[in-house]
Order: structure tokens, then sequence, then C-alpha cells
């Protein structure tokens, strides 16, 4: 019991540990949000304060904890600092210790060897990351930069690709393959057929979210591919009934892909087994 018992408590402060790593990249997430799109360098210059100028300092720029001390004013020339900020980073830190702990304690805990795990968990983290990111930029600016999509195949392929190979599953990477074509097929189908729904940002991101939901099975494939409809389409009808959308105002589709590929990791092999017992099928 004694093994058990440090075992978790070991996994628990593991857990706190890549929250707290999530913090720092929701950190980092907010500059790239605000500098790629901008086409300027997200390691040069240092950040500052849009209004004075005023560079942010190590002990200015503490994730969550600085906004809240300095109350959401800039050091210097005390113009507000938007709250996005701390949300961004603290949204990050929690989504990145619900990956760690789902791929690590929870559900999706596999037997497989110690260093295909982490490198799975490595790539889960990092799909989380520009999730973020590629929401907050679809929605500032209706783009889903290259600069952060095409990287993210080879990014997927090879942390995905070494972790089966590891683990001795290639059946994993024959569904990945495959969930990357049939999105990126699905999308680029669906932005020739009707332009002004999807863009090809949306295809090219669609590729990406088919390789990582395609490595976890048919069933988060499938529901994470079903639920950006569901989960935009509601959206839709409630924008409208609230009467704030019109005709074309063109609401991105990004965030809806997103948040619903993170419903087919999360819930779509539950979702996928209960739908097919329904039907009697398995
Ligand atoms: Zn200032």
């Amino acid at each position: 019991m004694t093994g058990l018992a440090s075992t978790s408590a070991l996994v628990v402060f593991g857990i706190a540990a890549v929250g707290v790593f999530g913090l720092l990249i929701g950190s980092f997430l907010n500059v790239v949000a605000y500098r790629v799109p901008a086409g300027r360098s997200i390691v040069f210059p240092p950040s500052a304060c849009p209004n004075c100028g005023h560079e942010i300092t190590a002990i200015d720029n503490i994730p969550v904890l600085s906004w809240l001390v300095l109350r959401g004013k800039c050091r210097n020339c005390t113009e507000p600092i938007s709250a996005r900020y701390p949300i961004v980073e603290a949204l990050t830190g929690v989504f990145f210790a619900v990956v760690a702990w789902w791929f690590w304690a929870g559900p999706a805990a596999s037997s497989v060897p110690i260093v295909a795990r982490i490198l799975e968990l490595v790539a889960f983290l990092y799909l989380a990351a520009i999730s973020v990111v590629l929401a907050l930029i679809d929605l500032d600016t209706r783009r889903l930069p290259n600069a952060i999509v095409l990287p993210s195949y080879l990014v997927g392929a090879a942390l995905l690709g070494i972790s089966a190979f590891i683990a001795g599953d290639l059946s994993t990477l024959v569904s990945a393959g495959v969930g990357m074509a049939a999105l990126f097929a699905f999308y680029l189908v669906a932005a020739l057929v009707y332009p002004g729904g999807m863009g090809f940002g949306d295809v090219k991101l669609a590729g990406v979210l088919g390789l990582f939901l395609g490595f976890l099975g048919w069933g988060p494939l499938i529901v994470g591919a079903f639920a950006a409809f569901v989960l935009g389409g509601l959206f839709g009808v409630a924008l409208f009934a609230l009467r704030r959308a019109r005709r074309g105002t063109g609401i991105p589709f990004g965030p809806w892909m997103l948040a619903g590929a993170w419903v087919g990791i999360f819930f779509g092999t539950w979702l996928g087994g209960a739908y097919l017992a329904l039907f009697g099928l398995v």
C-alpha cells in the first residue's frame, strides 16, 4: 500500500507540475496570438506595455499572479491590461493539468512502455497549446496561420509515430493516417462546394486534427469530426435566436473544429461505444 500511495503522490505532483508548466505556456501563447498574425518575431523584442512601451520585467510577467498584484494595470502608466491575458494563462494551465491527468492517470492511461506514454502525452499537450492559440487567432483575425498549422503535421507525426513504434502498436498509425487524409478530404470538398462557409485554413487544420484523433481510434475520430458541426451549429442557432447574427456574418469555424476535436479526444471512445451499443453492434 505504501508503494501505491507514494506513486499516487508522485502522479499528483506530476500533474500539478504540468499545470504550472501550462501557465507559463499560456503566457507564451498570449505573445504568439498577438505577434504571429502581425508577422512579428515571437522571441524578440521582449514584451512591453502597448500604451507606454515600458518593458515588462520578469517579476511583472508571472502568469495570473502579476496581473492580480498589479490589479490589471501597467506598473508604469497604469493603463488597464486586458483580463484576456490572465484568463488565457489560467485556462491553459487547467487544460494542461486535465490532459496530463487524462493520459497519465485517467481514462486514457495505458500500459504501454513509459517512453511511448510520455511521447503521447507531449503530443496531446502540444495539441492543447495550438488549440488555445489557434482559437484565439481565428477569433481575432479569422485566420489560421500556416506558421502554426503546417509544422503541426510534422510534430504530430513524429511524436505519435515514434510513440506507436515503441508501443509496438502500428494500428494506431494506420488510423492516424486515415484520419488525417479523411478529414482533410472532407473539409476540402466542403470548402470547394461551399466557399463562404469553410476556408483553406480550416482544411489544413482538419488534417492535423484527423491525425491526432485517428491515433486514438475510430470513435474519437468520428465523434471529434461530428462534434465540431454540432457545437458550431448550436452556437449559430443560439446567435440567430438572440438576433446577433445576420446572414453572412461569417463566424469563424476553427474554434468549433478545435473544441469538437477535444470532445472526441475526451469522450469519443465512450460515445462511439454507446452509439454502437444502441444499435446492438457491440
Ligand atoms: Zn504602460
